[in-house]
């Protein structure tokens, strides 16, 4: 009978570090890229989650911005990370526009990445600096066909929400017009507010403080309905432009590989951030909530990185506007 015990102590020890190993995860801390540049809208929802997820997982989540190529180099340097659950990748809807726009791309947008889940779907607002002109969304488009050649549009790069609004925008008003393109919104907002550009589409979480402070103006949302947090912003469709109707859906990836359980863990964290009091206060203040828990699941966020690949697909090639 001892010996019978020895044996199984000896066989249950044996077994603890493997099980540990994975229960143990993380067990430093834990890096979440976002493509653009910090103090930006990605940036802003990412950094409330990391806060949230770090609290669950008991190590720190850290925020690292690689900005760039709309996205897109952000998104390679987690597609080459090592698959250990410590370098993941916080990205918006430009995962699925990115696929067309780009000819050749350094990872499959499809096949480089597990998925963790989605986080949030942002409203875009389309905003001019402070002095512009129109008064309302009918006189902006009036005043912006008008003149052309000399109004500028900020974005994030090719394969950016703010790339995709501004692009929906021109082909709406068959009006191409001039972009400047920059690392991440949070320094196209900061020429927004020195009028060094003129316009942007950009998401609620960079643009809502600044349009109830009066230092941007805003001429519409990208919503079929009006935000809470700006009644008075009529929408796209009020307006007479629903081919503008967009929402910025937020996913949190890993690189292809991670090991199931920790993808499950990710997962979980993900869901309880999600539900975080600061996260949901912060979130509504910013026009958005955050994704019910059954959509924080990596088979939510494939099925809607697909359909959403298949969903741009056409309107991009009608566009014609691609990046080499
Ligand atoms: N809002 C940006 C975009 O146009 C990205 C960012 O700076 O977060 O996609």
């Amino acid at each position: 009978m001892k010996k019978m015990w020895v044996a199984m102590l000896a066989a249950a020890a044996f077994a603890v570090p493997s099980v540990a190993g994975a229960q143990a995860y993380p067990e430093r801390a834990v890096t979440i890229v976002v493509p653009f540049s910090a103090g930006g809208p990605t940036d802003t929802v990412t950094r409330l989650v990391a806060e949230a997820m770090a609290k669950d997982l008991g190590q720190q989540v850290l925020v690292e911005n690689v900005g760039g190529a709309g996205g897109t180099l952000g998104a390679a340097r987690v597609a080459e990370a090592e698959a250990d659950g410590y370098t993941l990748l916080l990205h918006h809807i430009g995962m699925a526009t990115s696929a067309t726009l780009y000819r050749k791309l350094p990872y499959d947008p499809l096949n480089a990445f597990d998925y963790v889940g989605l986080v949030t779907e942002v409203p875009m607002t389309i905003v001019a600096r402070k002095d512009f002109e129109p008064q309302d969304f009918k006189a902006f488009i009036e005043h912006v066909k008008a003149n052309k050649d000399q109004v500028t549009v900020a974005n994030a790069g090719i394969g950016a929400a703010s790339h995709l609004c501004g692009m929906l925008f021109m082909s709406a008003i068959e009006t191409p017009l001039t972009t400047v393109p920059y690392q991440g919104t949070g320094p196209a907002m900061t020429d927004l507010l020195g009028g060094q550009v003129d316009i942007m589409c950009d998401q609620t979480t960079n643009t809502t403080k600044q349009i109830q402070g009066g230092t941007v103006k805003a001429y519409a949302v990208t919503t079929p309905e009006r935000l809470d947090v700006l009644p008075d912003l009529p929408t796209v469709t009020e307006a007479g432009l629903p081919a503008l109707e967009v929402s910025v859906w937020h996913g949190l990836y890993a690189p292809k590989g991670t090991p199931p359980e920790v993808v499950e863990r990710l997962s979980k964290s993900l869901q309880t951030a999600l539900q975080d009091e600061n996260v949901v206060a912060r979130f509504g203040e910013l026009g958005t909530t955050p994704s019910p828990q059954e959509d924080a699941t990596p088979q939510a966020l494939k099925a809607k990185l697909e359909t959403e690949i298949n969903r741009w697909r056409p309107i991009i090639e009608a566009a014609g506007v691609y990046a080499d």
